[in-house]
Parts: structure tokens; C-alpha cells; sequence
């Protein structure tokens, strides 16, 4: 059961990282967060592992709680303009999002094809 674990760690690290779950060394995404269809350093092939809508709720699930509450602190203690919310909130929203996205994919990825690796 440890090794087990391990494995899905590992798998779920090195998805983290956008490397391929086999081998740990070829690229898991091309470019930002398009898939790769076959692993270019072991040749796995990753054509039937699609992690749908999955990376997109995971996400807005980090993204939120992080940015919604830094907004209403910042807004109820120092009761910034408006043109400074407006610039400030929605810029670390999307960066944090552009940061969280393919990161979110990549483990999606990755821990689907532990899945369908295991056979469970
Ligand atoms: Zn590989």
C-alpha cells in the first residue's frame, strides 16, 4: 500500500511539473496546455487520456478562495478606489489562473492515466 502511494504521488508530482507520469522526462503539454498526444521521451501515448472540464473546476476552485477574500479584506480595511479594484483583482485573478491551468492539467492528466494504467 506505501509503494502504491508513492506511485500515485509521484504520478501526481511529475503531472504537477507537465512531465509525462511514465518516465518523468518528456514534455506532458505542448506549448501552454494543449495535451500531448504521445510522450516525446518514452513514446506513452496519451491520445485516450482527456481530462475534460476537470483542470478548469480545479482551478477556479484555488483561484477563488485565494483571490475573493484578499479582495474583501483589502476592500473592508482600506477602502481602495475603484479604479485601483478594478485593476488590481481581476489582473491576479487571471494571472494566478494562467499560473494554476496547466499545472491543473497536467495532475488531471496524469492521474487519469494512472487510472486507466491500473485498470481501477
Ligand atoms: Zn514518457
Amino acid at each position: 500500500m506505501p509503494q502504491q502511494q508513492s506511485s500515485v504521488s509521484r504520478v501526481f508530482a511529475r503531472g504537477v511539473r507537465g512531465r509525462c507520469p511514465a518516465c518523468g522526462k518528456g514534455a506532458l503539454l505542448q506549448g501552454w496546455i494543449r495535451p500531448a498526444d504521445v510522450c516525446d521521451a518514452c513514446g506513452e501515448d496519451f491520445t485516450a487520456v482527456r481530462a475534460e472540464d476537470g483542470p478548469a473546476w480545479l482551478t477556479i476552485l484555488v483561484t477563488g478562495p485565494l483571490v475573493v477574500p484578499l479582495a474583501l479584506a483589502a476592500e473592508a480595511l482600506l477602502s481602495p478606489p475603484l479604479w485601483i479594484s478594478l485593476a488590481v483583482w481581476p489582473a491576479l485573478a487571471l494571472g494566478l489562473a494562467a499560473s494554476v491551468l496547466p499545472r491543473a492539467k497536467g495532475a488531471f492528466i496524469a492521474l487519469l492515466w494512472n487510472v486507466r494504467r491500473r485498470g481501477d
